[in-house]
């Protein structure tokens, strides 16, 4: 039995380490705090149950953190423990500090539960590098020093001795303070620290939300933002290092719908360019035993044919294996409908013969040579696909078989506390029809409809053709569909789309 303590980062979830993520993808329980972004409650099991210990009981006024409240936190923490299952604390930032996670290890302990700390990225280093502030620099500030701006439950930044911390002339790096903060900076103040001190303050950093105030330790008080922030006092606090490549998604968070085994690329290419990912698998990829014969007897005899084509990756995944020796299909040349599926015909040495300037079955008809006498095309196709390619094919001339390698079925429902961040999004991708469908038909697992992030982006125009006619106005679709040209399109209309930027905001 053991509860693991674990730090989630200070907001982004590209943050989590690799021992979190791998404690919480064996998680029986998850109780989280309410500073952690939702969606990585999506990498524990689905069976897990999930405490939200941030929410404020019913009934209580006062919310949040008070001490009641802590060793209600404590004794579920020992309870579930006890009980064998593997549980996962997780908590902003680092569990050790100002986490409290100090006294739930110690309610552990004294209760006889095994335990574990997997420390975190904290906020306090964390925040301020996100809005371009490092906390030391060479001939800047030589220290830096991690303070609360609240001690105890009694309001105000009471026990901490501002005055000589003002004397220690290094970086503070203030948390919880905002509520405070004009009470701080006189007593800095009066400790020595000039008003014209440079300040930041960096608000939710590190997400999509993250908003930057700079100002002084004379006009702390009236700077415009809330908590969650870090204030940062001190000659560093007017450095604000920007990279000479932004990331032309910095600070986006983006929906990705693919089916799991799919959604890497994608993803992939988003958190490149910078971009908070939430994957949201609204379908998956199944198997269709009825049709298996017949897919193994197309596969036998591919050398019958003169062309096969493919419209997805995914049929040239599920076919390609069941053709047992590669050599017969010397004679028969290949038809990609666009470069991913060409690269998944590459990966088994397959080069394609043909991958039409439109990535759609129009384009393969257009392009696909008229047929000799007799001619033979096989169709290795999804359940339900359309008829544009065979009755195309068909008119020029081609006799058409067509078999179905696998169907499209709707992912799991997904959890709540996911779906609900999917409502802050800027924007959601959409790599299929099919995912479109699927994702206006899913409900949460609270019975909810799943929130649409403002932009619409389409993987091609039979995607988006299916999106617009479903209701949604599509905002970005890129000229060449593939999963690259759709991340600089949709950097490029967010790059057009000022009244979005959230990097900085004033004081
Ligand atoms: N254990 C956490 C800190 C918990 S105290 C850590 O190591 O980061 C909570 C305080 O952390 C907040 O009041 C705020 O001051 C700071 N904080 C946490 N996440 C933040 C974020 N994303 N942006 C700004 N401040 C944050």
């Amino acid at each position: 039995m053991t509860v693991y303590l674990v730090g989630a980062g200070p907001g982004d979830p590209g943050l989590l380490t690799r021992r979190g993520a791998e404690v919480l993808g064996k998680a029986d329980v998850v109780v989280y705090d309410r500073l952690i972004d939702r969606s990585l409650l999506s990498l524990a099991p689905p069976g897990a149950v999930l405490i939200d210990a941030g929410k404020r009981p019913a009934g209580d006024p006062e919310g949040g953190s008070g001490p009641a409240r802590q060793a209600d936190i404590n004794a579920q923490l020992v309870a579930h423990g006890r009980s064998g299952a593997t549980v996962v604390r997780l908590k902003g930032g680092d569990p050790f500090l100002f986490g409290r996670g100090g006294e739930e290890a110690e309610a552990l302990s004294q209760a006889g539960v095994g335990w574990e700390v997997v420390p975190g990225v904290t906020s306090a280093l964390a925040v301020p590098a996100a809005a371009g502030i490092p906390v030391t620099q060479r001939g800047v500030a030589t220290s830096v020093t991690v303070v609360t701006g609240q001690v105890g439950d009694e309001p105000g930044p009471g026990g901490v001795d501002w005055e000589s911390l003002a004397r220690a002339n290094g970086t503070l790096v203030i948390l919880m303070g905002m509520a405070t903060r004009g009470e701080i900076a006189r007593r800095l103040m009066a400790g020595g620290r000039p008003a014209h001190e440079p300040v930041a303050v960096v608000e939710w950093g590190t997400t999509a939300r993250q908003r930057v105030a700079r100002s002084t330790l004379g006009q702390l008080e009236s700077v415009r933002l809330g908590s969650p922030a870090v204030i940062v006092v001190g000659a560093v606090a007017s450095l604000g290092l920007s990279s000479l490549d932004p990331r032309p998604l910095q600070g986006r968070s983006v929906v990705v719908t693919r089916a799991p085994a799919q959604a890497t690329m994608l993803s992939r290419a988003l958190a490149t360019a910078g971009a908070h990912v939430i994957e949201l698998p609204v379908i998956d990829i199944a198997d269709v035993p009825e049709e298996r014969a017949s897919l193994q007897r197309a596969a036998d005899s591919v050398a019958d044919y003169q062309w096969l084509a493919f419209t997805s990756v995914n049929a040239v995944e599920r076919f390609v294996p069941l053709v047992h020796d590669l050599r017969s299909l010397a004679t028969t040349r290949l038809a990609a409908v666009g470069r991913a599926t060409a690269s998944a015909l590459a990966a088994h040495q397959l080069p394609a013969d043909l991958v039409p300037t439109r990535s759609n079955a129009e384009g393969l008809v257009d392009e696909l040579p008229p047929a000799d006498d007799g001619g033979r095309v096989l169709f290795v196709k999804a359940a339900g696909a359309g008829e544009t390619l065979r009755a195309g094919l068909a008119a020029k001339g081609w006799e058409v078989d067509e078999v179905v390698a696998y169907r499209t079925v709707d992912g799991p429902s997904p959890r709540a506390e996911v779906a609900a961040t999917v409502a802050d999004a800027d924007v959601v991708t959409f790599a299929s029809a099919s995912a479109v469908a699927a994702y206006l038909r899913l409900r949460d697992s609270a019975g909810r409809a799943l929130p649409v992030p403002p932009v619409v982006a389409c993987i091609g125009s039979s995607t988006s053709v299916a999106a617009r006619a479903a209701g949604l106005s599509v905002a970005v679709e890129p000229s060449l569909a593939t999963m690259e040209a759709l991340v600089v399109a949709i950097a490029a209309h967010l790059g057009d789309l000022p009244g979005l930027s959230r990097t900085s905001a004033g004081s």
